[in-house]
């Protein structure tokens, strides 16, 4: 087993790395040690605001750049999740005002991945919205993908927190929609604005006919309840081209844009020229 495994057992995760522990983790989160990569949506409509997706990464002094899904078990399992969400909003916060600040900046808003957990936490929305705005921003700069790593335990706190996000002028999104249990009740439920088609999806839209149909009516239902529809995990032309047709409202992936740092990010512009040719 490598050095960053972790196994799965009695509903707990147990690192096989003391590197990478409940403590470390906690130290990273104040100690700086934590950053954020941004990957661009593009918009295939007009109408359909321009956005940044903010991923977390650990500078981790001696293991080098780790990718959230070597950590984020650990947050949600440590509680830790919390005070990293709000570092996450409150870097996003930082980085926001720098995009803003470039004069020939389109960048409309900042989505951030929110775990499920952090949504049952009552004050969390509270929390978030303080926080931005003490940073002078508002809730309309930003939008939540709800990412459901562990099953909801308590959905009216889910609804009330995503409701008060909205409320103040935050959209929701669902992310990694297809491959959650609960996916299709979240989409009748919760105030979302948009989903994202799980990379599972994306990958065969172009080569099998199946999946091709199921993101075809998942668009129009989608559509008819007046929700937009990001397809993620777009690597090939073939399938940039594909969703274009089946009338994706906006497409993310390597074949557009690698997550990069907050200052590569400001002139992602320039890759929208692939779309331009799809
Ligand atoms: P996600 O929200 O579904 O983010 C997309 C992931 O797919 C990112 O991995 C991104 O680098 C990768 N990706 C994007 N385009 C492509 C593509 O064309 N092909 C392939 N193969 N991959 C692509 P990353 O950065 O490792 O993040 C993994 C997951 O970690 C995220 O999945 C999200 O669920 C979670 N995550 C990231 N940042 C945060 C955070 O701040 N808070 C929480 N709670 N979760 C986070
Ligand atoms: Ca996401
Ligand atoms: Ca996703």
């Amino acid at each position: 087993m490598g050095s960053l495994d972790f196994v799965y057992k009695n509903d707990s995760y147990l690192y096989e790395n003391s590197l990478i522990d409940e403590e470390g983790l906690g130290q990273a989160i104040t100690s700086h040690e934590l950053r954020l990569h941004y990957q661009p949506r593009f918009p295939l409509r007009s109408g359909c605001s321009q956005i940044l997706e903010a991923l977390v990464r650990w500078d981790h002094p001696s293991q080098g750049l780790l990718l959230p899904d070597e950590f984020i078990p650990l947050a949600e399992e440590t509680g830790l999740i919390h005070d990293l969400g709000l570092w996450v909003v409150n870097q996003a916060c930082r980085d926001f005002r720098l995009f803003k600040s470039e004069t020939d900046s389109d960048i409309s808003r900042i989505s951030i991945n929110m775990s499920i957990l952090q949504c049952e936490d009552t004050h969390t929305a509270q929390r978030v919205i303080d926080l931005i705005q003490r940073n002078g921003l508002s809730p309309s700069d930003f939008e939540f993908e709800l990412t459901e790593s562990a099953a909801i335990r308590d959905e009216s706190a889910v609804l009330r927190c995503c409701k008060a996000l909205q409320e103040a002028g935050a959209e929701i999104s669902l992310d990694d929609f297809g491959t959650g249990q609960a996916s299709m009740l979240h989409l009748s439920r919760l105030p979302v604005h948009a989903i994202k088609i799980d990379r599972a999806f994306i990958s065969r839209v172009d080569t099998h006919s199946r999946d091709r149909t199921m993101v075809r009516h998942l668009i129009h239902l989608c559509h008819d309840m007046g929700i937009k529809v990001v397809a993620e995990g777009v690597e090939l032309r073939s399938q940039a081209q594909m969703l274009m047709g089946l009338g994706c409202d906006a497409l993310q992936g390597f074949y557009l844009c690698r997550p990069v740092e907050a200052k590569a990010a400001m002139s992602w512009r320039q890759r929208s020229e692939r779309l331009a040719v799809a």
